[in-house]
């Protein structure tokens, strides 16, 4: 089988493999075909992709060689339309998210991964590229906090006085959260975290955040480990209680998502004005509509005195080891896809095989995707 690796796009840094994860894929009895400079944002040249086993081409012959393509971001119209049946894409394509590219494959008869639907399983753990980013995310969010903030993280008692500690609120204690908590504790600050899910309170506190708890959540344990929607009783319950926290809190980290619905809203404006000037948010959930309602995604703008950054994208930021786990997490992958001897196998029997692929044949392979989108043909 012969892998294929793209380079990103001017905006990203990462690269879907490095050098390391191509040289196991060759131990695997894989080729791997890499884009010129595909690892320049990573900080990895052509030479040592070489070194590694792979064999480097131009963007346009990689196209037409390979049996599988690799890359961090969806590969635009311009490389799709080129593409032959045969040739099987693994990318992250959001189709929780976005239905007209799981019809795309499907009017196009094309076999199509996604790494956003690895189940979130044991078995699925070392595959999970939303965990590595989230983990990612989480630490660059908090680091991006203390530059912003304009006071100390940690407490100092010094000869001119004592310092007091930041005071960080965490808004979702999934991955991203949970990293964002130890990071912040590890600078010194005090903490407080909200969360839908309960099952997260034990791990929050383990982690010495105060969890702060709204009663009434739904959960559903058949979502998946994940958080759902709540109804509207429970949401003004929760904003009050948040707007309290938020108000004596110098920085509000938003990682609350719900997969393939819009961000919850937690941060209104009136929270906003009763907050101090010159706190900060880091509202991490911006591409999904944000936590926050102010918030501008890609941006960081100053509202009601409050520095607002919008940014979903840390990983770009981090591209060493964020290419690094990404790349692991798609090693991880391929061995289910890499017979013995190192051909492509399609065993849709395998549980994350199949839940990962959206389409194969003109029809939807996941089941989570077909409870969404319906079989379709
Ligand atoms: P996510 O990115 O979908 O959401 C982030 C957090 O926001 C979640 O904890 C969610 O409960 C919370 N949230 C949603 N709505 C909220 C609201 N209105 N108010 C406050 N918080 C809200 O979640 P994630 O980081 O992808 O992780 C979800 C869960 O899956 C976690 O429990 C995680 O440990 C688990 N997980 C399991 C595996 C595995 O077993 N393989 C892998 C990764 C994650």
């Amino acid at each position: 089988m012969t892998i294929g690796v793209l380079k990103e796009p001017d905006y990203e840094n990462r690269v879907c493999l490095l050098p390391e994860a191509v040289k196991k894929l060759v131990d695997l009895k894989a080729e791997v075909i890499v884009e010129t400079n595909a690892g320049k944002g990573a900080f990895e040249g052509d030479d040592d992709y070489m070194k590694a086993g792979a064999q480097v081409f131009s963007r346009d012959e990689v196209i037409k060689k390979f049996g599988v393509l690799l890359s961090v971001n969806p590969p635009g119209p311009e490389t799709l339309s080129g593409l032959n049946k045969g040739q099987v894409l693994v990318s992250v394509f959001n189709p929780l998210g976005d239905k007209k590219i799981v019809d795309y494959f499907l009017n196009n008869n094309q076999t199509a991964f996604s790494m956003d639907m690895i189940p979130r399983t044991t078995r699925g753990q070392s595959m999970d590229i939303l965990s590595s980013m989230a983990t990612v995310s989480g630490y660059k969010a908090v680091l991006d906090a203390a530059m912003h903030l304009p006071k100390f993280f940690p407490m100092f008692m010094t000869a001119a006085g004592t310092v007091r500690p930041a005071k960080v609120l965490i808004l979702g204690a999934g991955v991203a959260g949970l990293q964002a908590i130890a990071t912040a504790r590890k600078l010194g600050a005090v903490l407080e975290v909200f969360d839908v899910r309960s099952a997260v309170k034990e791990q929050v506190e383990s982690l010495g955040a105060k969890f702060v708890q709204v009663e009434g959540a739904r959960e559903d344990s058949t979502a998946g480990g994940y958080a759902v929607e709540q109804d509207e009783d429970f949401r003004n319950k929760q904003k009050k209680l948040i707007h309290d926290h938020a108000a004596s809190s110098n920085v509000v980290i938003c990682t609350a998502q719900i997969p393939g619905k819009k961000a919850p809203l937690l941060i209104e404006k009136q929270t906003l004005q009763a907050m101090h000037n010159g706190s900060v948010i880091i509202d991490l959930a911006a591409s999904t509509g944000g936590n926050c309602e102010l918030t501008e995604n890609g941006k960081t703008v100053v509202k009601e005195g409050v520095t607002i950054v919008g940014k979903s994208d840390y990983p770009t930021d981090m591209p060493v080891d964020a290419s690094r786990m990404f790349g692991n997490n798609l090693v991880n992958f391929l061995k289910l896809l890499i017979d013995e001897n190192g051909n492509l196998k399609l065993d849709f029997n395998d549980d994350i095989v199949k839940e990962t692929c959206l389409a194969h044949d003109k029809k939807i392979v996941s089941q989570r995707l077909k409870n969404l989108y319906g079989a379709q043909r």
